[in-house]
């Protein structure tokens, strides 16, 4: 019998279980795929790893957001590689480019350089970007607000260049969102030197000394409640495990599809879960370079036409660190924002079984991306030994995750209580964690699983 059995080994999952064993908790993880780390996981090709949803983090220096929590978790001593402090993201707006640096007067300055007329709105964007009220910040949607303190569209657009890494939504995203996905950021900004799995395998060695368990390939299907608890996790391959508590970071209508019979999960619940949106997923294109040919760059390039933002185009091309300290890149990443209707031909395959025409989709999708990217970086095609691709699909596939969404469940600034989820559910002993339920990113789901093991731990 553990105190804690732990469904999917994401970053939420991870932190929890860390978290709870550090206070003496006896805790299980168990993960449906063969690989542990679900966004955090790297693959092979070849000789090279590559990343899958991770790309930079923000916030680690002292008495910043991040700070103490990795330190705690041990993730701090990892080799992480600051990003340059006068433009660590560069806005390509045309063929004019603007800089972010780090630190808010920085920040400002720098901008204002650009917007001599504007450096008023600036420092109101960064006051606001330092705002503690949550729960105003909930309910206020970011478009509304933002345009009334940035009048300038060029600015806003400007502004809301690197927000590739949320779902800049008109109609729905909360200010709060906005806010949680820039400011971290804007403190510091950090890549990893080496892939994600550094953080996965160094999350599971430090829950495994402290008495933790981790099992792959061991995808929970059912979980079976008994006298208004849930009482065990039934897994497909009909091993079955009991605990006092039960924390799922797979998405919330993936778990209450585990719970088949229950007193206590009314279906209405179970629809309003059923029922909530998902944000939009991402089309990724990572490129082996050539070696020696592409100098590493320090900061990740956003590139635009002109004012679309907010109409979820663009694109980010981020680097890899070299590890060996060659000043030459062997990897890039270029992404963008891919909806899974765009995949629809393909939605009753499955991964590597997918037909020659997705290969083409993905082979057409893929050279337009590195077309755009050569407007940064000119003739890049002629550098590129290799192209590796992912859809929604593959992350639907891969981690269960609903519409292959990059930021979990779409939260609405006109319903904050219906879109942001509590890790509650209504069954006393099965918790929630993960990006869907408040946050998402590393920052986000970092948050997000501190409130969950609250739940249980002090
Ligand atoms: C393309 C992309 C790029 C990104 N880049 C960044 C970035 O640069 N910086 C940043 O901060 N964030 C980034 N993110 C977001 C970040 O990766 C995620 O927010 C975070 O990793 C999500 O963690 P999670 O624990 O919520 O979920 P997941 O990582 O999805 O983990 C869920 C786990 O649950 C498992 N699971 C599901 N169902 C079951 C079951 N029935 N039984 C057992 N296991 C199950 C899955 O296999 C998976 O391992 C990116 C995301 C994407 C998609």
């Amino acid at each position: 019998m553990y105190d804690v059995i732990i469904i999917g080994s994401g970053l939420g999952g991870l932190v929890c279980a860390n978290l709870l064993s550090k206070k003496g908790q006896k805790v299980l993880v168990l993960e449906r795929q063969h690989q542990p780390g679900g966004c955090l996981q790297s693959y092979r090709r070849g000789s090279m790893m590559y990343d899958t949803g991770l790309h930079y983090v923000g916030g680690l220096a002292e008495g910043q957001p991040l700070h103490d929590i990795f330190k705690e978790l041990g993730l701090l001593s990892l080799p992480w590689q600051r990003l340059d402090t006068d433009g660590f993201d560069r806005i390509m707006v045309g063929d004019r480019e603007y800089r972010f640096a780090e630190g808010f007067e920085n920040f400002v300055e720098a901008l204002a350089k650009d917007f001599p007329e504007d450096k008023e709105s600036l420092q109101q964007y960064v006051s606001l970007l330092q705002c503690t009220d949550e729960e105003w910040m909930q309910k206020t949607n970011a478009y509304d607000y933002l345009s009334g303190i940035v009048r300038n569209p060029l600015l806003l657009s400007v502004l809301s260049g690197a927000c590739l890494k949320m779902e800049l939504k008109r109609d729905t995203l909360p200010l709060f969102t906005f806010v949680h996905g820039n400011a971290p950021f804007i403190q510091s900004s950090w890549r990893l030197k080496g892939d994600g799995n550094l953080m996965v395998r160094r999350l599971i060695d430090n829950f495994t000394s402290q008495g933790g368990e981790i099992v792959c390939d061991a995808e929970v299907e059912e979980l079976v409640e008994k006298d208004g608890m849930i009482r065990k996790a039934v897994c497909k391959n009909g091993q079955t495990y009991e605990a006092r508590y039960f924390i799922s970071d797979a998405h919330p209508s993936v778990t209450l599809s585990l719970v088949k019979e229950s007193q206590l999960l009314k279906k209405v619940y179970r629809r309003r879960i059923d029922n909530l949106e998902n944000t939009n997923g991402m089309f990724t294109a990572q490129l082996l370079l050539k070696p020696g040919e592409v100098p590493y760059f320090n900061y990740n390039e956003f590139l635009y036409d002109g004012l679309e933002a907010w109409d979820g185009r663009g694109y980010m091309v981020s680097c890899r660190v070299p590890e060996d300290g060659s000043a030459y890149a062997r990897q890039i990443d270029i992404l963008t924002p891919m909806n899974i209707c765009e995949c629809a031909a393909w939605t009753d395959t499955r991964c590597m079984r997918r037909g020659e025409e997705y290969l083409q989709f993905k082979a057409q999708k893929a050279r337009q991306c590195i077309a755009v990217a050569e407007r940064f970086l000119p003739g890049l095609h002629e550098h590129i030994q290799e192209v590796h691709t992912s859809t929604p699909l593959t992350y639907r596939d891969y981690n269960l995750t609903p519409d292959g969404s990059a930021y979990g469940i779409r939260k609405d600034a006109a319903a904050p209580l219906l879109t942001v989820l509590s890790p509650r559910t209504s069954i006393p002993n099965l918790l929630l964690t993960g990006q869907n339920l408040m946050l998402h990113g590393l920052h986000g789901v970092t948050m997000t699983a501190m409130y969950t093991t609250k739940e249980i731990i002090d």
